[in-house]
């Protein structure tokens, strides 16, 4: 792995294909002994979690479902700033085992607005996986119940993460040249 060129920044080596699996065959296999006879909804959050969300699947041996959706943001009615809206989220989750899957929790805005939704629907449980997070970054805590990696505070890309729509396809995980903005 070296430093690779995308756009206009420079990125270099972060995180190992290795690296991740191993993680993600853990986190797995904690989902396997703490899920086991729940018949859990998984809820992938596209885009970025494409990557670790199959990978993930992959190594369940438990009864599971999966679910993809996209979180569209919009301007609410009153003065609260946006709103986020699922699309795709079709499942009743009244009384199931939800988990959701994300990329990386940044600022934690996205799953603080999004989770309140969710809990509407009363599900038995409601849990958050998640690749990555940035604790620095934190702004709206939130508890990640299955975590792969803290890291710092510095713009990543790769498997899944794109820069400006690229990169997502990157096997490992590469942080932005130090000194680049
Ligand atoms: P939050 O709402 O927690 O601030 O943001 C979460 C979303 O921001 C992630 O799902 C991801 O799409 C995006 N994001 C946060 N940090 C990074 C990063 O370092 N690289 C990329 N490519 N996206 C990021």
């Amino acid at each position: 792995m070296s430093v690779i060129q995308v756009h206009d920044k420079q990125f270099e080596p972060y995180i190992s294909a290795a690296t991740l699996q191993q993680r993600i065959q853990e986190l797995a296999a904690q989902l396997n002994n703490d899920l086991k006879g729940e018949k859990p909804l998984f809820i992938a959050i596209l885009n970025g979690s494409f990557m670790f969300a199959a990978d993930v699947f992959k190594y369940l041996t438990i009864d599971a479902e999966i679910s993809f959706i996209k979180l569209a943001s919009y301007k609410g009615m009153k003065s609260t700033g946006n709103v986020v809206q699922a699309i795709g989220l079709d499942e009743d989750l009244y009384g199931r085992t939800v988990v959701i899957l994300e990329d990386i929790v940044d600022t934690g805005k996205t799953l603080s607005q999004f989770l309140p939704q969710l809990e509407h629907q009363q599900p038995k449980k409601l849990m958050v996986a998640a690749l990555l997070t940035k604790p620095e970054a934190m702004v709206h805590p939130i508890k990640i119940d299955y975590l792969g990696f803290s890291v710092p505070n510095k713009f990543l890309l790769g498997y899944g993460l794109d820069y400006d729509g690229l990169g997502r396809n990157l096997p490992e995980i590469y942080k932005l040249v130090e000194g680049e903005k």
